[in-house]
Order: C-alpha cells, then sequence, then structure tokens
C-alpha cells in the first residue's frame, strides 16, 4: 500500500481521496478549508496543517485544484511541492486546466527529478463518488504506467492521449463539443415546440435519427424523455454552467494561443457567459434551452 498525498480536498477531490483510503493507501491531504480538512479526517485520511507535510514520505502526489494558477502556486518555487517531494514521486495532476500551465508544470516537473501526468477527469461529483470517473491522462509512458494502478482506484476509462498537456487538450475539445450540442439539441426543442411539435416525439425521431448525441440521449435538455435529466429537477446541477463556461473559455484560449478555428466555440462561449451572467451560473448548463425560448 502507498502513501499518497492529496492537495485539493473540494467536491471532486474530497470523494476522490476517500476512495483511495478505502483501497487500503494511507492518503495525507492539504486544503485551505477546514470543512474539507474534517471530511477527509472522518473518511479515515489524514489532515495535515500545511501543504509541504504531504510530501514527507509520498510515493504519489494527487492534485485536484481550480485552476492553473492555483496548480501553478502549489507545484513551483521554493515551497512548492517539486522542490519539497523526494525525487522520482509520482504526480498526478487532475484538476481542469490551461494546456500552457500543464506544459510549464510538467516540464518543471520532469527537471526536478519527478514523473508527473495530467489526468483532468469528467464524471462530476457521482462519478468521483462512485469511483467510475474518465481521466484523460498526458505525460510519458512510464509515469502512465506508475499512475495507472490509483487512477483506477478512482475512475472507470483511463485513456493516454499523448504526452504533458494532451490530458488537458483532450478534456477542452470534448467540453467544446458537449458545450456547442447542447445548445443545438436545445435549439432543436425551441423551434419544435413553436412548430407545435411535442417534444416526446422529436425525442423519439431524432434519438433515432441523424440527430442523435449525448445531449439529446443522455442529457436531454427538456423535462420527459430522458427521466434522469437536470431538466427534471428544475435544473439542479449535474454540471454547471458556470463549469462548462471554464471550459469553453479554456478551449478559447488554447484556440487563440494555436490557431485554430473554433468559432461555433466561440459563440458557446458568449452564450453560456450569458446564462451566467443572467444568474443561471450554478444552475446545470443544459438551462440554456431555457435562455433560447426566452424563459429566463
Ligand atoms: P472545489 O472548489 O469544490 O474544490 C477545490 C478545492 O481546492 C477547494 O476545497 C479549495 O479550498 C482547494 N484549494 C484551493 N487552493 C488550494 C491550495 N493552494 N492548496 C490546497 N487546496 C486548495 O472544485 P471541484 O468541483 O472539486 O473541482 C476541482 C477541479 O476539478 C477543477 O479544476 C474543476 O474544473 C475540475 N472538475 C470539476 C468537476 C465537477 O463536476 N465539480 C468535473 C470535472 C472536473
Amino acid at each position: 500500500m502507498a502513501n499518497i498525498g492529496f492537495a485539493g480536498l473540494g467536491n471532486m477531490g474530497g470523494p476522490m481521496a476517500a476512495n483511495l483510503v478505502n483501497a487500503g493507501h494511507t492518503v495525507r491531504g492539504f486544503d485551505l478549508s477546514a470543512d474539507a480538512l474534517k471530511t477527509l479526517k472522518a473518511a479515515g485520511g489524514i489532515p495535515v496543517d500545511q501543504l509541504t507535510d504531504i510530501a514527507k514520505d509520498a510515493d504519489v502526489i494527487i492534485t485536484m485544484l481550480p485552476a492553473g494558477k492555483h496548480v501553478k502556486a502549489v507545484y513551483t518555487g521554493d515551497e512548492g511541492l517539486l522542490a519539497v517531494a523526494n525525487k522520482g514521486t509520482l504526480f498526478i495532476d487532475s484538476s481542469t486546466i490551461d494546456v500552457q500551465s500543464a506544459r510549464e508544470v510538467a516540464a518543471f516537473a520532469k527537471s526536478s527529478g519527478m514523473k508527473m501526468i495530467d489526468a483532468p477527469v469528467s464524471g462530476g461529483v457521482t462519478g468521483a463518488a462512485a469511483g467510475t470517473l474518465t481521466f484523460m491522462v498526458g505525460g510519458p509512458d512510464d509515469a502512465f504506467t506508475a499512475a495507472k494502478p490509483y487512477l483506477e482506484i478512482m475512475g472507470k476509462n483511463i485513456v493516454h492521449a499523448g504526452d504533458a498537456g494532451n490530458g488537458q487538450a483532450a478534456k477542452i475539445c470534448n467540453n467544446m463539443v458537449l458545450g456547442i450540442t447542447m445548445i443545438a439539441v436545445s435549439e432543436a426543442f425551441a423551434l419544435a415546440e413553436k412548430l407545435g411539435l411535442d417534444n416526446q416525439k422529436l425525442f423519439d425521431i431524432a434519438s433515432t435519427a441523424s440527430g442523435q448525441c449525448w445531449a439529446l440521449t443522455s442529457y436531454c435538455p427538456v423535462a420527459g424523455p430522458v427521466p434522469g435529466s437536470p431538466a427534471n429537477r428544475d435544473y439542479e446541477p449535474g454540471f454547471t454552467a458556470n463549469m462548462m463556461l471554464k471550459d469553453l473559455k479554456l478551449a478559447q484560449e488554447a484556440a487563440m494561443a494555436s490557431g485554430a478555428s473554433t468559432p461555433l466555440g466561440a459563440e458557446a462561449t458568449h452564450l453560456y457567459s450569458l446564462l451566467s451572467n443572467l444568474d443561471h451560473g450554478e444552475k446545470d448548463f443544459s438551462s440554456i434551452v431555457q435562455l433560447l425560448r426566452g424563459t429566463l
């Protein structure tokens, strides 16, 4: 069994750390929130008072932080994890962050004699609690192989997407598809309603025709056709509009930096930004249908 250090014990990191404890590992965790530390203790982990304490005797260090600036702050600098951990420690950053920061931190890890992967996830808090997350991994083969047994405790699908930063690239490309297709599906329902076409009829036809996609068949933005979708519970998340907006902004940043053309990604960013400004940021992102219906 391994000694695991864990920084960032929030909505995602908390249950991920608990699953590692349940698998028999020793987990030392740090978070800025006292409540998050209490939750780790209740789950059988060891809360510590300062970040650097998670690196003591750690075989593996996992981070699940809000954004690139937090990851850089925690990894780099004289008191950063890369400076204080033993040489050869395996680092897994599962935060969703910008590709450039992920690559910068990975290069610094390599020059510090550490193994590192970026391993952002999809599956949300439900997947984190159930240990069924999908991990999209960027980094060298040896680090991927070393990390896989730990990722398998927290997730179900583990995909090696290539070199450092490619996990983040896969995550933002996938979520850009999701953000755009949710708008497309929502527009179709908004139009169908104006034309007097029943929602269930449109669903039955499009879900077996060329309009079929995950946003329609697994996460339908109108109530009825998919009983488990957030539309059936007043758009309680799920995946919030603000989180979708965060990922779309990361995709736009990456598109600008790389010269890729993503006009629909740009439009989707504007629409979720509008939804967020209309006080719907903490509602599920599929509530974009209400914006398009003009019912917000
Ligand atoms: P969260 O805000 O609930 O948790 C982040 C935690 O990091 C907080 O507890 C915060 O106190 C802690 N933190 C911040 N700075 C720190 C520092 N310097 N040292 C130690 N702890 C620090 O966020 P979350 O929902 O758990 O998301 C974490 C990451 O996972 C984000 O990058 C997010 O985009 C990504 N993600 C979230 C979801 C989701 O459904 N919540 C799904 C996929 C990916």
